[in-house]
């Protein structure tokens, strides 16, 4: 994937307001950077996740929702859970959407922060 074209692909996505195309680019943004990507070299990636987090917030509704992926927000656990329902099964607490976080879609208390 070229993240400089989806980028741009989103941003005019936006102007246009065609929110289920912006959403897909952003969905697909954030997945790329989660796993590694480079990030388009005129953004930080704060500046950018910033972005990716405002896009996912003005679509919502629109296009394809973004997989469940979780982090602690007081640890790095979450990896192995695919689902909200896993989660709460597991022990997870205040599960939320974190579409600014590199690293995963939601945060929430894994069951060993919530008992420590
Ligand atoms: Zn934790």
């Amino acid at each position: 994937m070229d993240p400089n074209q989806t980028f741009l692909d989103m941003f005019e996505a936006m102007k246009s307001e065609e929110f289920e195309t912006a959403r897909e680019r952003a969905i697909a943004l954030k997945d790329w950077f989660a796993k590694g990507g480079f990030y388009p070299h005129q953004f930080t990636p704060e500046a950018m996740h910033a972005y990716i987090a405002s896009v996912m917030r003005r679509t919502a509704g629109h296009g394809p929702e973004p997989l469940f992926t979780l982090i602690c927000c007081d640890c790095d656990a979450g990896d192995g859970i695919h689902t909200e329902e896993q989660a709460i099964t597991e022990g997870w607490s205040e599960i939320e959407p974190a579409f600014a976080l590199p690293q995963a879609n939601y945060c929430g208390r894994c069951p060993d922060c919530r008992d420590r």
